[in-house]
């Protein structure tokens, strides 16, 4: 029961919450990079953090969360859906065995983007000066949206899962005791525990004495959003004269997918649209 997220709902308080977990479409995204076990941990925490915030996507649409900092992990992102259809990929300079999360970012930022496909784009950026991920995600919300929010988020270099537990809009007066109820509860939730338990049997361990109602399982995929045609389209932003220039030092164009690793090579025969008349007048 894994690569999956599922929502739930309190009865009695005004409280929403969310579990993931991710394994198969994990080990997608890092299988194409040699991320050292500190970096595959904030991937995997990214990952699942990403899947969480997709409840934020209330339409057809894409979300991005990304990290950039200063220290060794110079970026890092996860593409979501509201599908669930994940990809993601990170750069790294330099070493970061044994480094804390605060240490592998550095000083700067995370940047969520909401793209919807009809409608406008929004962007939120908050400050990475919380010495977790979660804790990063919490402060976003703060910040933003004034909901008070818990994420717990682990990960290792082959699993990754976490939970959300966000106050809805509408509270009532005994509400930040029961948030603060909740979340102790929560936290009692062992790493083990949220890579192994299905979420109804993570729930009833956690929350069997309160009324919780779960809602259908979203299965998490691994999906790269490239193609030929993506590449044809950023290939046409650079002038004929310079295609032909790169086709005739190297033989071809080729192209590299960061988040699959997939490799797109285009010969003058692949590129006639993009050519058009120039091509032909050089000849
Ligand atoms: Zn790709």
């Amino acid at each position: 029961m894994t690569d999956q997220l599922q929502r739930f709902l309190f009865d009695d308080y005004q409280i929403r919450g969310e579990i993931a977990n991710a394994d198969h479409s994990f080990k997608e995204i890092i299988k194409n990079h040699d991320f050292s076990p500190e970096v595959a941990k904030i991937v995997g925490e990214l990952l699942v953090a990403t899947t969480l915030l997709t409840a934020m996507l209330k339409f057809e649409g894409k979300i991005a969360v990304q990290i950039q900092g200063d220290g060794p992990l110079k970026m890092a992102v996860i593409n979501a859906d509201q599908n669930l259809q994940v990809r993601g990929t990170a750069r790294v300079e330099g070493d970061t065995t044994g480094l804390s999360f605060t240490q592998i970012v550095g000083k700067g930022n995370m940047m969520i983007t909401i793209t919807p496909d009809n409608g406008e784009r929004y962007q939120g950026i908050v400050d990475l000066q919380e010495e977790s991920l979660s804790a990063c995600i919490e402060n976003y919300f703060e910040q933003s949206e004034q909901l008070p929010t818990q994420v717990i988020l682990h990960a290792n270099s082959t699993q990754a899962a976490g939970i959300l537990i966000q106050t809805l809009p509408a509270t009532s007066e005994n509400h930040e005791e029961d948030f603060q109820h909740v979340c102790a509860l929560a936290n009692t939730a062992k790493e083990e525990e949220l890579y192994t338990l299905t979420a109804e049997d993570l729930l009833y361990r956690l929350y069997h004495q309160e009324t919780v109602r779960l809602f259908d399982k979203q299965p998490i995929t691994f999906k790269c959003s490239c193609s030929k045609e993506r590449c044809l389209t950023s290939l046409a932003s650079i002038t004929p004269e310079e295609i032909l220039e790169i086709i005739k030092e190297r033989g071809a164009i080729e192209m590299h997918c960061e988040y699959c690793a997939n490799d797109y090579r285009f010969e003058v025969s692949d590129l006639q649209i993009l050519l058009g008349d120039e091509h032909n007048q050089q000849h």
